[in-house]
């Protein structure tokens, strides 16, 4: 070999095993005492939050079947105290199909009513769908997400053991009907489930885009300094405030170009470069079907979410 073919095969080993780090080992990154996050970054799977209690833990987002699996194993790891309760930020399967992974191993699945309302009015049709693709649905020989074993009525839950606060906050429809967040006042973090996505392309399909902005301002107004998303990296307050912008965006410009008489293939779409680098890939890829559904939710005059629609 010589030396610029050595030099080759030695830049591919290097980028190769950059890669297989990322996806397999990304550590659980400890944001605060007792409180971990963990990125999804394969399979398809959504972020992770493992929050300490005094005698307990709770995790945020039961995630895939598969992943459900891992993190029994990577929890262990951060705290030798069992897992109490499993929230659900919302009904997507990346978010919540595990929930029998985790009611088997002794864990009580919650959620906002509305992500029951969502599965029951979409399942078990999606999980169906799925199920073909994904290996670590198959393996658990079900036909349907089991749903949370207890709802949250109203829009906020709090539990306090003395050593620490944890709200679970319903502010408005916005990504899903169901949309939950979860806000450790003393601690100021904020983990938002699809409420607001750091970097990957968030689905509009089941969302209320015109109201999706209203509930990330109460978000704002919560003043958070850790924002955990449910899919990309942590960060803070840009987080939010980039998702709400791109959406008020997204939605001025699909009404402009829709008043003007156009239909959503005829549209062209230039968002403003964000004021920092969040969401990049999202702006700079406008997909078809989020114009097409923004597009909906306006000549309809109802949540794009609410229309009949299917998962794609
Ligand atoms: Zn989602």
């Amino acid at each position: 070999m010589d030396g610029i073919k050595r030099q080759f095969v030695f830049i591919l080993l290097l980028i190769s095993t950059a890669v297989s780090i990322h996806a397999q080992n990304s550590p659980p990154h400890r944001i605060a005492r007792g409180v971990w996050f963990l990125t999804g970054d394969t399979n398809g799977y959504s972020n992770t939050v493992v929050i300490e209690m005094r005698d307990y833990l709770i995790v945020v987002d039961a995630n895939y079947p598969g992943r459900a699996k891992q993190l029994l194993g990577i929890v262990k790891q951060l705290s030798p105290k069992q897992v109490r309760y499993v929230f659900d930020t919302h009904a997507h399967g990346d978010h919540a199909y595990g929930n029998s992974v985790w009611t088997a191993a002794g864990a009580t699945t919650l959620a906002f009513q509305g992500v029951t309302d969502e599965m029951n009015r979409w399942e078990p049709t999606r999980w169906r769908n799925a199920l073909a693709k994904r290996p670590d649905m198959q393996a658990t020989g079900e036909t349907d997400v089991q749903r949370p074993q207890m709802s949250i009525a109203g829009d906020r839950l709090t539990l306090n053991d003395g050593t620490r606060e944890v709200d679970f906050l319903f502010l408005g429809w916005g990504h899903t009907p169901g949309d939950g967040y979860v806000w450790l006042p003393a601690e100021r973090i904020l983990a938002t489930g699809d409420a607001a996505v750091n970097g990957p392309r968030n689905k509009l399909l089941d969302a209320n885009i015109a109201n999706w902005p209203k509930a990330l301002e109460k978000a704002i107004a919560l003043n958070p300094l850790h924002v955990l998303p449910g899919h990309g990296d942590a960060g803070g307050i840009e987080i939010l405030q980039g998702q709400r912008q791109f959406l008020i965006d997204l939605y001025a410009a699909v009404k402009a170009q829709a008043d003007a008489g156009k239909k959503p293939a005829e549209m062209h779409i230039q968002l403003p470069a964000p004021d920092n680098l969040w969401f990049p890939a999202n702006r700079a890829a406008m997909r078809q079907q989020d114009i097409e559904t923004v597009y909906l939710e306006i000549v309809s005059h109802a949540p794009a979410g609410s229309l009949p629609h299917e998962w794609r």
